[in-house]
């Protein structure tokens, strides 16, 4: 099957598919940590890697390769490399890239574990240094990028504020200074966008979010070309370890079969969400990528096929009133996990966002009265319905 002539919905069910000598229809899992080889030259083969085969599943796994293969047929790239969380992908990513004296520029409106992976925490202990960009401006992106630059990374729409980024824009100012150029795609997913045909070198996923789309297990990835992944990151990763178990990879792989689905449902679920709160008497604002109002929505368009499952909004008034909303809900979690077909509710300020300093939140645009949901699948009426009973009460 040649990956290019099928359109993503039929990659997410068909691509990477590896069948075992039982014929199986459903795609097994190998829950195995390691494999037989049949003569002592066989295994030393295997082991020079002289010959194709599986050894030892920190490695490679079948199941996990099956992942692996989807993914990438869906990113519209030649590999990928499963890990076990996505924060492994993004570390194992920047230690694969990066040497002492190197340099990352990162938007500042990433996870924030991933700041502290880039910043003095992790890899500045190793001597890389970071620069922050606090903007979606490309005047700032230019003067951030600079030769001795190694890896430039970005999310986009951003968590919670929704900013959109110029992904063409900033993937040539990287290729100038000879950057690696990372999208995390964990909100848009393939379905909804595809950061590598638009100049980015490598895609991140947190596979925890919607590619297995329902909460059940960590997983992570890291995709690109082969050179990037099967040769520099995997002869990383092998060694230091943050491989994705094979009962994980197999949640996941059968998740992204309804990927495709989920993904236009959740951001029909948000955008009408985002524009009965729009119109809403007590609510000051939305942040919506597809909303008419978005200071971006002419490029969210471009790059994006839908905007996804995550909107914010400021209430009237501040903490108080955001806290009244989010006590009143009857379905919603108060959780901050996202891209599950449950919706979730979060107080960025006081949670997910709480160990930032007053000035960094102001900054971010993160205030008291900010209130996100990642919208789920439940009947559009009844998530109204939840929102309303706290509003009222403001
Ligand atoms: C959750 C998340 C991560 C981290 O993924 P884990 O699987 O929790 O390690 C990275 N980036 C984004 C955008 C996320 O939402």
């Amino acid at each position: 099957m040649n990956d290019h002539d099928y359109s993503v919905d039929t990659l997410a069910i068909r691509a990477g598919g590896l069948r075992s000598p039982f014929n199986e229809h459903s795609e097994a899992l190998f829950a195995t940590v390691s494999f037989v080889h049949e003569s002592a030259e066989m295994a030393a083969k295997r082991f020079t890697g002289e010959e194709p085969g599986y050894i030892y599943s920190r490695f490679t796994n079948p199941t996990v390769d099956m992942f692996e293969r989807r993914l990438a047929a869906m990113e519209g790239a030649d590999a990928a490399i499963a890990t076990s969380t996505g924060m492994a992908a993004i570390s194992t990513l920047a230690m694969t890239l990066c040497s002492a004296g190197d340099h990352i520029v990162t938007s500042g409106s990433v996870f924030g574990s991933t700041l502290n992976v880039f910043g003095a925490p992790v890899m500045g202990k190793f001597g890389v240094t970071c620069e922050v960009v606090n903007s979606t401006g490309l005047d700032a992106w230019a003067k951030a990028i600079r030769p001795g630059t190694k890896l430039v990374f970005l999310e986009t729409p951003s968590n919670p504020m929704a900013d959109v980024f110029d992904i063409a824009a900033i993937a040539e100012m990287a290729r100038k200074v000879g950057a690696t150029f990372a999208v995390d795609n964990c909100f848009c997913t393939p379905v909804l966008q595809r950061p590598l045909a638009l100049g980015a070198d490598v895609v991140i996923h947190s596979a925890s979010k919607h590619l297995d789309g329902q909460g059940r297990v960590m997983g992570g990835a890291i995709v690109g070309t082969k050179e990037m992944c099967r040769e520099r990151v995997y002869n990383f990763l092998r060694t230091t370890g943050a491989s994705l178990a094979p009962f994980n990879a197999w949640v996941i792989l059968k998740g992204m079969e309804t990927l495709p689905i989920r993904m236009r449902a959740h951001s029909e679920n948000a955008l009408a969400l985002a524009e009965w709160l729009a119109a809403h008497p007590k609510v000051a604002n939305v942040n919506y990528p597809f909303l008419a109002s978005h200071p971006s929505v002419a490029l969210a368009k471009r790059q994006q096929s839908g905007g996804g499952a995550v909107l914010s909004f400021n209430v009237k008034g501040g903490k108080t009133e955001a806290w009244k909303v989010v006590d009143a809900v009857k379905i919603m979690s108060i959780t901050g996990n996202l891209g599950d077909v449950k919706t979730t509710i979060t107080h960025p300020a006081t949670t997910t966002h709480g160990r930032m300093t007053q000035a960094a939140r102001d900054a971010a645009g993160i205030g008291d009265a900010l209130i996100r949901v990642a919208v789920g699948l439940e009947a559009q009426d009844d998530l109204r319905d939840d929102l309303a009973r706290g509003l009222a009460q403001i």
